[in-house]
C-alpha cells in the first residue's frame, strides 16, 4: 500500500474536478486526481458541449464567464475543438419572441442578437414553419462533450498532475483520501463527485435535497443535411436556463407548452441540439429525477425526441447512438460545502456544469485555500 502527498487532492475527473486540478496547478500547488473510472466517463462526456453563457443569471452567470475564458485557454493550450460562432434559439410564438425581446432590452447586443424568421431560419438549418423569429447568443461557445475533458486531463497530466485512474476514493478525511491501492495524504481534499456526495456525505446531500437526474440522448447520422453552426435551444429551453425562467411571461409560455404539448412537460424536455465536428448531430433531452435513476430508457422518450427533431428540422436522419447522462439536481443550482476541515464539496446540482464548472472550481479552490 503506498502513501503519497500532495497539497491538493481532487476526488472526480469531470469537468468540476478538472477545473479544480487546473486552479492549484495554475497556483503552483502539487495536485493529484483520484477518478474510479478509467477515464472520463461520467455527465462531463455525456453532454451537448454547450457553454450557454447568456441563459445564466445571478451566480451562474458569474461563474460561465469565468469558465468561459478558462474554455478558451484550455483549448488554446491543450488543443482540442472550440467554436465561437455563438449559440442560438429559435422562438415559434408569441410568448417565445417576447422572452427574447425581453432578455434582448435587459443584455443588450453583446449578448443577444434578434432575428426574423427567415434569418433565424437561415442561420441555423432549421425548417419549423413556426418559426416566428429568435436570437444570436455570442458568448455561448461550443466544445465536442467527447474530447474536451479528457483532453484537458490529458494536459493537467502532461503538466505535472498526477492522476490516479481507476481508483474509487473510499474514505475522505481531513488531510487524507483513501484508495484501494493506497492513501493520498492532502493538505487540502475537493470532491467534485456530481451526484454521487451521498456516497460520503449522506446529511450534507440530504440538507441539500440533492437527487439525481436521468436524462435520454441521441446522436444522430446528419451527413447530407444543412450544417448546424450553431447550438440550437428552443422554447423548451427558456423554461429551463435561468435568464429567461426568470423573466415575466415564462410562466405564459409554461401554460401554452403544456396545453398544446403536454408531453413535453410530462418528460420534462429541454429540446435541443449541437453538431459535433464530425459532422454527427447531438440531440436531446428528458429529465427524470429520483434518489437513483432507472436504468431502464423509454422507448417513447427517444420516438417523441426524434418527432420533436423533425419537426424542428424537417427532416429524418438515422440514430447512430442512444445513452443516459446522470447529474446531480437539488433546488439550489451549486453545492458548495465543507464537511470536515480542509475537505470542500463541489457539485453543479443542475444541468449547466459545461458552462460553469471550470469557473465554479476555480472559485471553490480559491475558498479553500
Ligand atoms: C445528457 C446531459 C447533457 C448536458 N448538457 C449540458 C450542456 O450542454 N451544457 C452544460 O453546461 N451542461 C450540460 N450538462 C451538465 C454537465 O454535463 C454536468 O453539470 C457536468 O458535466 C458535471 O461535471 P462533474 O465534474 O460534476 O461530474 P462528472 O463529469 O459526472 O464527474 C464526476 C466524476 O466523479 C467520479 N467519482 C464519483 N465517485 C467517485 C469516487 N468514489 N472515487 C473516485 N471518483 C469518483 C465519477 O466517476 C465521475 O468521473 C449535461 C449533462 C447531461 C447528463
Amino acid at each position: 500500500m503506498s502513501e503519497e502527498a500532495f497539497d491538493l487532492v481532487v476526488v472526480g475527473a469531470g469537468i468540476v474536478g478538472l477545473g479544480a486540478a487546473y486552479e492549484g496547478l495554475r497556483r503552483g500547488l502539487r495536485v493529484a486526481v483520484v477518478e474510479r473510472s478509467a477515464g472520463v466517463k461520467g455527465a462531463s462526456v455525456r453532454n451537448f458541449g454547450h457553454v450557454g453563457v447568456t441563459g445564466q443569471s445571478g451566480e451562474a452567470l458569474g461563474y460561465a464567464l469565468e469558465a468561459r475564458e478558462r474554455w478558451l485557454e484550455l483549448a488554446a493550450e491543450a488543443g482540442f475543438w472550440t467554436s465561437q460562432r455563438g449559440g442560438a434559439i429559435v422562438a415559434r410564438g408569441e410568448e417565445e419572441q417576447a422572452l427574447l425581446e425581453q432578455l434582448a432590452a435587459e443584455r443588450g447586443h453583446a449578448q443577444l442578437r434578434l432575428h426574423g424568421a427567415d434569418a433565424i431560419r437561415e442561420a441555423t438549418g432549421a425548417a419549423d414553419a413556426r418559426i416566428t423569429g429568435g436570437a444570436l447568443l455570442p458568448l455561448d461557445l461550443q466544445v465536442d462533450p467527447r474530447e474536451a475533458a479528457p483532453a484537458i486531463a490529458r494536459l493537467l497530466e502532461a503538466r505535472g498532475v498526477v492522476f490516479r485512474w481507476g481508483a474509487a476514493a473510499l474514505g475522505i478525511e481531513p488531510g487524507s483520501v483513501t484508495t484501494a491501492s493506497g492513501t493520498l495524504r492532502a493538505d487540502a481534499v475537493v470532491v467534485a463527485v456530481n451526484a454521487d456526495v451521498d456516497q460520503f456525505f449522506p446529511q450534507l446531500a440530504a440538507e441539500a435535497r440533492l437527487r439525481r437526474c436521468g436524462l435520454d440522448m441521441l446522436l444522430l447520422d446528419w451527413r447530407g443535411a444543412p450544417a448546424v453552426p450553431h447550438p440550437l435551444l428552443t422554447g423548451s429551453s427558456m423554461l429551463r436556463y435561468s435568464a429567461f425562467a426568470g423573466l415575466d411571461g415564462a410562466e405564459a409560455l409554461r401554460e401554452r407548452i403544456a396545453y398544446e404539448q403536454p408531453e413535453m412537460i410530462e418528460r420534462d424536455v429541454n429540446q435541443m441540439v449541437t453538431q459535433r465536428p464530425d459532422g454527427t448531430l447531438i440531440v436531446g433531452d428528458t429529465h427524470y429525477r429520483g434518489h437513483a435513476v432507472a436504468p431502464f430508457q423509454e422507448e417513447r422518450s427517444f420516438d417523441y425526441l426524434l418527432e420533436l427533431n423533425e419537426q424542428l428540422f424537417a427532416r429524418r436522419a438515422p440514430v447512430l447512438q442512444r445513452w443516459q447522462g446522470v447529474y446531480a439536481s437539488a433546488p439550489q443550482e451549486f453545492l458548495l460545502a465543507d464537511p470536515a476541515p480542509g475537505v470542500r464539496v463541489a457539485s453543479v446540482t443542475t444541468g449547466i456544469g459545461m458552462t460553469t464548472g471550470l469557473g465554479f472550481a476555480a472559485h471553490a479552490v480559491a475558498g479553500l485555500l
